[in-house]
């Protein structure tokens, strides 16, 4: 009985199939052959999400059959980006070179079941092939090398010309018919058989391809769901094809649409960070916000909630709000849930991850950790990357820092009218009892009336004469914690600065 495929009644290729359990057991399978950028960190995370949110097992399958594209250094970095993500896997990483019997095996199954047919031809004969299709104004076909179309085995056999030794690559033979499947982002999706031709499953070498590996590892693994990109898309029929003739029921495929960069055209390279890594180590990055972040690429919980942890995702994941059209990526959307998740954060986990940074701009500040929590307590609040959670803490530990010249040019227009107002706030931080942020902000306020101006252009100065820039935490605090002694160091250098301004031209 053919069934809705069109494939033939064939026997089914003997192979062991493992037992399906009933919780979902899904797959990252990455090439080793380059650095986990976003959209492979997308796709382990999809997967990740949909296991813990159904109870099911998320493994890692290092799809290292090139061996030479493929390198140990490559699988370290993906494993330790997913580590930093918290992606970590239910069961030890399969390697797919290991497999290499068992894919032989599916071949030679296949072949023997009659899916697949021997090509005696060698790539150069292949070669000249094509081009005498091309000068005949034909697109060469594989499935012309059929003697049998209908399906008997003993194809391409005559191109042995007499040396029984010949080596041999397996094609598999694409039945007439359509192959469809239920996807889980497209929904029904069905390719014409007469679009596929005849593809190579086994080189003349004995290796396997993609196709097949791919396949006979899936089934192995018992995987039931197989979530990745939309790119493999056009691979999806043959592999379909393929698990049925191997007499397995073919997974759950959930085909996510692609990244696009802010130009329109598939985020590669081009756009910046290749590796999600490089988000932490050169922007600043936080796991968290990256989680965050990646799961929002094509997907939406369903209500207008942006900022969500971990579990949060986990709780609110499913197929169905996989999103039908491509995302793009945008870096700011990333800051900003960087600064969310930052603001959120206990300040000792913070401290922990900008200590590298801080050793640099703010080399005092690991020898008094109260002061450090207390610091960065306060500065989470207003950044967006752990750079500048370094930055804004450095000017409480360090005696000199720069101004930041935009800052300078849009507070301190006016030198002589600046200086003037810094000493009249150089008096209310001296004097002002308690030294709290609440009697501060009194205090200040209480100047600005009296001087009859608004309380910004006081507080805009001040800033910038004590943190050296435009942003900061709010000024009522950061002078409490700056201290009254340091606060007024700062505001006569400032006054210092100002007056040089105009001999300096
Ligand atoms: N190794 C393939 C890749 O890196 C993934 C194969 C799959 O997910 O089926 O794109």
């Amino acid at each position: 009985m053919a069934d809705a495929t069109g494939l033939q009644p064939a026997p089914k290729a003997k192979i062991a199939i493992s037992d399906q359990t009933s919780a979902p057991r899904v797959r990252f399978a990455p090439s080793p052959t380059g650095f986990l950028h976003v959209g492979g960190a997308r796709t382990a995370l999809f997967n990740y999400l949909f296991a813990r949110h159904t109870g099911g097992s998320f493994l890692l399958r290092i799809e290292d059959t090139d061996r030479e594209r493929s390198s140990a250094e490559m699988t370290e970095q993906i494993q330790s980006s997913m580590a930093w993500l918290g992606l970590e896997a239910d069961e030890e990483p399969v390697h797919q070179a290991d497999g290499l019997e068992r894919h032989r095996e599916a071949a030679d199954a296949l072949l023997n079941a009659g899916y697949a047919y021997r090509c005696y031809l060698t790539q150069e004969e292949i070669a000249e092939l094509r081009e005498e299709a091309k000068a005949d104004g034909r697109v060469f076909r594989y499935r012309s090398l059929r003697l049998d179309p209908a399906g008997e085995s003993g194809e391409a056999e005559v191109a042995r010309e007499g040396d029984p030794d010949r080596p041999f690559a397996l094609l598999y033979r694409v039945p007439d018919g359509v192959t469809e499947w239920e996807d889980a982002v497209h929904g029904h999706t069905r390719f014409a058989n007469e679009n596929l031709d005849d593809f190579i499953i086994l080189r003349s070498d004995g290796t396997p391809v993609y196709q097949l590996a791919v396949v006979s590892d899936d089934i192995d693994m018992a995987i039931t769901h197989v979530i990745r990109g939309d790119d493999h898309l056009s691979n999806t029929p043959r592999q379909v094809m393929i698990y049925r003739a191997l007499g397995a029921e073919p997974p759950v495929f959930a085909h996510v649409p692609m990244i696009l960069g802010p130009d329109g055209k598939r985020l590669s390279k081009r756009h910046g960070a290749t590796s999600v890594e490089a988000y932490r180590d050169e922007r600043g990055i936080l796991s968290a916000a990256m989680v965050n972040f990646l799961a929002l690429l094509g997907w939406s919980p369903g209500d207008d909630r942006e900022v969500m942890d971990l579990s949060d995702l986990i709780e609110a994941f499913s197929l169905d709000r996989i999103l039908k059209k491509s995302s793009v990526f945008d870096a700011r959307k990333l800051e900003w849930l960087n600064g969310q998740h930052l603001s959120r954060l206990d300040a000792a986990v913070i401290v922990s991850e900008v200590q590298s940074d801080l050793s640099e701009v703010a080399p005092g500040a690991a020898d008094d950790p109260e002061r450090l929590l207390q610091v960065i307590g306060l500065v989470k609040t207003r950044a967006r990357t752990l750079g500048e959670v370094a930055r804004q803490a450095a000017p409480f530990f360090s005696g000199d820092f720069d101004y930041e010249e935009t800052a300078v040019r849009k507070h301190w227009k006016d030198p002589i009218s600046t200086a003037i107002r810094l000493a009249a706030l150089a008096g209310v931080v001296s004097e002002t009892e308690p030294f709290d942020a609440t009697s501060l902000e009194r205090e200040l306020r209480a100047l600005a009336d009296t001087l009859e101006i608004s309380a910004a252009k006081l507080i805009h100065p001040l800033r910038v004469a004590l943190v050296g820039a435009a942003v900061s935490p709010g000024i009522f605090e950061v002078l409490e914690l700056m201290g009254r002694e340091r606060s007024v160091e700062r505001i006569e250098h400032a006054r210092e600065y100002l007056a040089r301004i105009p001999a300096d031209g």
